[in-house]
């Protein structure tokens, strides 16, 4: 019976199994893990509805429910889906994205709204 030559596995000899964690950070993703990373939360897709159902030639950017969220950075989200935010990039949306059909214009003169006599 001949002897197993030395194992590369972490754990086998000599404590070179102790640093697992960082050799794990130093491996390159698999594709599967790759897809899986893309497509948890790195897109934008926080839609009250499927974009494009809304009128033709409107935009997110050009909708009344559109908040920018002014932070470090300024996110972009709907505000149908407030419930739902998150500090993510899944519950943003893209202001350049065709209209849902959820849209709404934006009123273009607030004070004319008030002045109803
Ligand atoms: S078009 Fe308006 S309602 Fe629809 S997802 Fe964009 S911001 Fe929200």
């Amino acid at each position: 019976m001949t002897p197993h030559p030395p194992s590369d596995r972490p754990g086998d000899q000599d404590g070179r199994g102790a640093d697992l964690l960082s050799m794990m950070k130093d491996r390159a993703l698999t594709p599967t893990e790759r897809r899986r990373m893309q497509r948890r939360g790195t897109q934008a897709k926080g839609y009250a509805a499927q974009p494009g159902t809304g009128p033709a030639g409107e935009t997110c950017g050009s909708c009344d429910h559109l908040v920018r969220k002014v932070m470090a950075k300024v996110y972009r989200k709907c505000g149908l889906m407030r419930a739902h935010w998150t500090g993510g990039t899944g519950t943003d949306v893209l202001a350049t994205s065709p209209a849902c059909r959820n849209w709404q214009a934006i009123p273009q003169n607030i004070d004319s709204l008030g002045d109803r006599s």
